[in-house]
């Protein structure tokens, strides 16, 4: 079982990696991003709260996304593993995912961290803008507030998966395939 936290700053490129590690290693991807944006898209009462948060570049309430998780995980009883993307955000959402992995009886194998220089987040996030019709990419000064409150809320959770000594920072800059391969080498020498 190999379950991987795809982790680093709005803009990293989590979510193209996250597309080549699900092929390669055969893991279902669970991104909050996108389970909230299709929440918004269907027009459901939990869409419409966290659109408000979305919109601004804020977290969506903890409770809201730690029950998104729980929920798809249960929906997924016999899985070879899962690739957490965009999630855990903060330390309470981790160590909510932690106690949920507990009672399946399989552990996170590790935290891959990418690390992507500030100038280059809120130039590829300005480029996706252009194409992705996503509010959030639209406005320099909401993806500056992403960042923001990524550096501030998430980026301690280096620190939290460093103590169990599941932290590996990839380097996040160069091409696609470069840094598939850089994810490819850590995940490869992993245990599960
Ligand atoms: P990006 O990594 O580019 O910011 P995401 O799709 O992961 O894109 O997230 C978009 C927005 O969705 C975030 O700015 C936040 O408002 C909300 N969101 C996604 N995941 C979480 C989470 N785990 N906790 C709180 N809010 C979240």
């Amino acid at each position: 079982m190999l379950n991987l936290v795809l982790f680093g700053p709005p803009g990293a490129g989590k979510g193209t990696q996250a597309e080549f590690l699900i092929d390669s290693y055969r893991l279902i991807h669970l991104s909050t991003g996108d389970l909230l944006r299709s929440e918004i898209a269907a027009g459901s009462s939990l869409g419409l709260e966290a659109k408000a948060f979305m919109d601004k570049g804020e977290l969506v309430p903890d409770a809201v996304v730690i029950g998104m998780i729980r929920t798809t995980l249960a929906a997924h009883p016999g899985a070879g593993g899962f690739i957490f993307d965009g999630f855990p955000r903060t330390v309470e959402q981790a160590e909510a995912l932690d106690r949920l992995l507990e009672e399946n009886g399989t552990p996170i194998s590790g935290m891959l961290s990418l690390e992507v220089e500030h100038q280059e987040l809120v130039n590829r996030l300005m480029g996706r803008g252009l194409v992705s019709g996503r509010p959030d990419d639209q406005d320099v000064s909401v993806i500056e507030n992403r960042i923001e409150v990524y550096n501030r809320k998430t980026a301690p959770l280096i620190g939290y998966y460093g103590a169990q000594g599941k932290h590996f920072g990839i380097n996040g800059m160069g091409s696609i395939p470069e840094i598939a391969l850089r994810l490819k080498e850590t995940v490869d020498r992993l245990p599960r």
